[in-house]
């Protein structure tokens, strides 16, 4: 029923830039003390992260911000607020959680990688990194829209193989949990996920066609909140 609300990810991803590294408070973090370290320290291809001792320590994740530079993504129905400096913001809260556990991340886009400003981004690009990194998991971080109700709200897990149905009934399952929703996950055919190997996942944070979902969206309390979501769900997941 939401089909046309993904029309934003018909493999459009031709970026070139990401503008905006924005935010990490880590107010919430009971390792304040590691993730202010890491969070001050701009880690560039050549010096790769310290890692942290924790229960995700021998996992790699990427964490794939959707969208970015020229490709916005879709947009806030009332701020007009990118879709793609969202993804990055709340990609960037759930890689400093994922870190304190000790899970190696990687970004498809930010300053810390070689795909980040001023190289271009396509598709291809993105897979190529992604498969590359070999990772135990992935998580593309995007915004929603819908075309046909401005009533749909929540978020919604999709994924496109058969791989990748159990993290994303999980997903689901513990935000509807969260946010008392009675969403499904969609199978979806997006190209950056149909391929992977390891189970892959685009998270639809919310809808920002919906009014509540666009005026949470952006706060760091909501934000928060999904990436608590994420992340504990990713922990009983890989540690299973
Ligand atoms: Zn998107």
């Amino acid at each position: 029923m939401y089909s046309k609300a993904m029309a934003h990810h018909d493999d459009k991803d031709n970026n070139d830039s990401i503008v905006n590294k924005i935010d990490s408070e880590n107010s919430n973090s009971e390792k304040n003390d590691i993730a202010s370290r890491d969070k001050s320290k701009s880690v560039d291809k050549n010096n790769q992260p310290v890692l942290h001792d924790g229960p995700l320590k021998e996992f790699t994740i990427v964490v794939d911000p959707g969208h970015g530079g020229s490709d916005p993504g879709t947009g806030g129905a009332i701020t007009g607020v990118k879709e793609k400096d969202l993804n990055m913001r709340i990609s960037n809260k759930l890689k400093t959680k994922l870190e304190n556990l000790g899970a190696d991340i990687k970004m498809t886009r930010d300053d810390s990688t070689n795909l980040g400003e001023n190289e271009k981004l396509s598709l291809d690009d993105r897979i190529t990194f992604i498969n590359n990194q070999n990772p135990d998991l992935l998580i593309s971080m995007h915004h929603n829209f819908s075309e046909q109700s401005d009533e749909v709200k929540g978020t919604q897990i999709l994924c496109a193989n058969k791989n990748s149905i159990e993290f994303a009934n999980k997903l689901q399952e513990a935000f509807n949990n969260e946010f008392d929703n009675k969403l499904y996950y969609l199978m979806s055919g997006y190209t950056l996920l149909k391929d992977m190997e390891q189970p892959s996942v685009i998270v639809e944070c919310g809808f920002l066609s919906n009014e509540e979902d666009e005026a949470r969206l952006q706060t760091d309390e909501y934000q928060d909140q999904i990436v608590s979501v994420i992340v504990d769900t990713v922990e009983k997941f890989l540690k299973d």
